[in-house]
């Protein structure tokens, strides 16, 4: 049992083996109840969606949202994707998981379509393993097919170490994605090891610079702010909008401005939020706007 070994060798120095054996069963027990539960998660309707506003870094409106997947266990309570989307993962459930989260995004909004609501932009999250499916592309077809959603209405995110692990195979499916009107956006920018001329080939839409980079942006002795400016003008070279993840405060929303990025996200303007929270969050600003400024 390798695990037990390497943990015996590390610990038994420390005269606390037992406590160490609890705490790691412990784990072992939450990742078997997850990887287990994930099924009955995907079936038993466990699995609901938040959404995230992207909004205009000048004025502040709404360009779209992104989709982040929660999952209400029946008795661990409720579960982080960091956690379960790892082991779905490694287990290959993601495939079945990703599919529910695309099939999800699109019934929401056809069901906000029929309710008179503006189609608006939608992000779904990528894993490298969907990417990797060799069904993917039509797979994504059909479900948007289904319930009528137009391609260009929703943005594929990868994270940058997805796309750039194996970067010609990826290429050649980012490649078909583009063709059929998907949008794509490379996330967590910042974090991986981009080949720029990779880069390049793949001309994605969107560039989502890692929030690492946000939180030190406005310390004085860092260099995030110099790092930050250089990512913009490199997206905007090759001709990708730039989000900034992770904006919490009124100074580094500043500092965004300042430096030209086009799009923000993070808890400053708004958290992730139950689709009917997001919806009320529209129609508010659809009302602000149509309204005639106040003298
Ligand atoms: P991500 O795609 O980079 O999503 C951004 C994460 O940052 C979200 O965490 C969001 O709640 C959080 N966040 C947003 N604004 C702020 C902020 O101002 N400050 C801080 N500290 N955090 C902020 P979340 O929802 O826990 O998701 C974590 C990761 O799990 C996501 O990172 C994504 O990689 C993955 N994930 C979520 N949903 C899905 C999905 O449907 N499919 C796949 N494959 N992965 C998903
Ligand atoms: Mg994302
Ligand atoms: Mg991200
Ligand atoms: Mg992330």
């Amino acid at each position: 049992h390798a695990d037990a070994a390497m943990y015996q060798v590390k610990t038994s120095g420390r005269n606390n083996y037992r406590f160490f054996e609890v705490e790691m069963n412990v784990a072992t027990l939450r990742l078997v109840t997850i990887q287990q539960g994930l099924q009955a998660a995907v079936r038993e309707n466990q699995l609901f969606l938040h959404y995230q506003p992207k909004f205009n870094c000048i004025d502040n409106s709404i360009q779209g949202a992104e989709a982040l997947l929660r999952w209400q266990h029946p008795e661990l309570g409720l579960i982080s994707p960091a956690e379960f989307i790892p082991i779905a993962e490694k287990s290959g459930q993601i495939i079945s998981v990703g599919q529910w989260v695309i099939e999800q995004v699109c019934r929401e909004l056809s069901e906000w379509r029929a309710a008179g609501h503006a189609m608006i932009r939608i992000a779904i999250n990528l894993s490298l393993v969907q990417l990797r499916s060799p069904s993917l592309v039509q797979d994504i077809l059909t479900i948007t097919g289904r319930y009528g959603v137009p391609p260009e209405m929703l943005m594929l995110e990868i994270t940058e170490s997805a796309a750039m692990e194996n970067a010609e195979e990826t290429r050649s499916t980012v490649d078909k994605l583009k063709s059929v009107g998907f949008m794509l956006a490379i996330d967590d920018f910042g974090t991986g090891y981009s080949s720029l001329s990779h880069l390049q080939d793949f001309g994605v839409h969107q560039m989502k610079v890692d929030r690492a980079f946000i939180k030190t942006l406005t310390r004085e002795e860092g260099r995030s702010r110099s790092i930050v400016s250089a990512i913009i003008g490199l997206a905007h070279a090759l001709e990708m909008e730039v989000v900034a993840e992770g904006v919490e405060t009124r100074a580094q929303l500043d500092v965004l401005q300042e430096l030209r990025c086009d799009q923000t996200q993070g808890f400053l303007l708004a958290r992730p939020m139950p689709k009917e929270e997001f919806l009320q969050l529209l129609e508010a600003a659809r009302h602000a706007s149509a309204q005639p400024e106040q003298v």
